[in-house]
């Protein structure tokens, strides 16, 4: 039997998302069917609606969640009913090459790449977003990408945990692996961008430079942990980060996705310094990059970090017991709770750049 779900359909560019009942299969094997709890509001799906990423419409959008497990397929075995869980975006086979190397956020065969005809909306095969889709009352996901959530974490703060703070936090941890006094500059403070700079904080950085246009973007900041902050809505934020710290800083990371800022960040590492890109830059556009910095006068980089260079089975849990411990700032990053009803709304309040994240509270 089909479940009937609520959910948030994008029907075309620029379009408001429409609130229908859309169909889910049963769970098969590996997978797992969930009923959410919370969906994080997340940018990454704005540029998606916005049309600066393409993806196949109808779709229901959304990859920043947590739900309660109501059905298991054939041979799932992490979880079972009733199990709370935190549910990633990158669903890693575990058996190709750069899964068993350390790399499963680059698998090669994700299942939800093979998962594409499980939803259907107004009785039409959709692709699951993400392998989640996570707009939505339920989600049919694979068991692979369901991380137990502990009974301390709330499931707001769960989901949150499924892409800004893993995204965040996993891009100074695990990509660049930051060592004890280095220097980072943050540009785009917004709930990514305020994880990396937990994340610096987290990891020892000596100097952690955020930069914003927005004043209410930097108090932020400097609550999560910024030791300095530039307005780039006042003057050169290149030469005010070259001349805090002699030259530029060890990584420079990109947290909103625009081609400008990518470029501002390569020009913020110093020589031997590396720009780091997190947010999601335009898909069609090429990065210019000065080849007196990438070469034999700067041995400078560029490096991309995809959702925080995950293993989700290994960091979640560490990242919840940080937050459990009071180590992470999560609730802090919650500015604002919506229903589904509401999601036009709570996206318009993040183009505004009004909230550090709004969560999606299902009942
Ligand atoms: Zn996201
Ligand atoms: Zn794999």
């Amino acid at each position: 039997m089909p479940t009937i779900a609520r959910a948030a359909v994008l029907y075309g560019v620029n379009q408001p998302l429409q609130i229908q009942d859309i169909e889910l299969d049963d769970p098969g094997a590996g997978e797992v069917l969930l009923k959410t709890s919370a969906s994080g509001v997340c940018h990454s799906d704005l540029h998606f609606m916005e049309g600066k990423w393409m993806y196949p419409l109808p779709a229901v959008l959304g990859h920043e969640s947590a739900g309660v497990v109501v059905q298991i397929g054939d041979g799932v075995t992490n979880v079972k009913v009733g199990d709370r869980c935190v549910i990633a975006f990158v669903q890693s086979c575990g058996k190709c090459d750069r899964c068993i190397t350390g790399r499963p956020n680059l698998c090669s065969d994700t299942q939800s790449q093979q998962r594409m005809d499980r939803l259907k909306i107004n009785g039409a095969p959709s692709m699951q977003f993400a392998g989640m889709s996570a707009f939505a009352d339920h989600q049919l996901v694979s068991a692979t990408a369901c991380v137990h959530v502990p009974d301390a974490v709330p499931m707001e703060v769960a989901a949150l945990v499924g892409c800004s703070v893993m995204t965040g936090v996993g891009a100074v941890t695990n990509t660049v692996k930051l060592q004890v006094g280095q220097t980072v500059a943050v540009v785009g403070c917004g709930g990514v961008g305020l994880n990396i700079i937990q994340g610096a904080a987290l990891a020892g950085a000596s100097r952690i430079i955020a930069v914003d246009m927005l004043e209410n973007k930097l108090a932020a900041a400097r609550e999560f942990g910024a030791t300095d902050t530039v307005d780039a809505s006042k003057g050169n934020a290149v030469e005010q980060v070259q001349a805090m710290t002699g030259g530029g800083v060890d990584y420079a990371f990109e947290a909103i996705g625009l081609m400008k800022t990518a470029q501002q960040c390569f020009e913020m590492a110093r020589r031997g310094g590396q720009a780091v890109i997190v947010g999601m830059l335009p898909m069609a556009e090429q990065l210019t990059i000065p080849n007196a910095g990438i070469s034999f006068l700067g041995e400078k980089g560029i490096i991309g970090s995809l959702y925080g260079s995950t293993r989700q089975a290994y960091d979640m849990p560490w990242l919840m017991e940080l937050y459990r411990q009071k180590r992470l700032k999560i609730d802090e990053l919650i500015s604002r709770r919506y229903t589904l009803d509401e999601i036009n709304v709570a996206y318009d309040a993040l183009k505004g750049g009004e909230v550090n994240r709004s969560v999606i509270v299902f009942n």
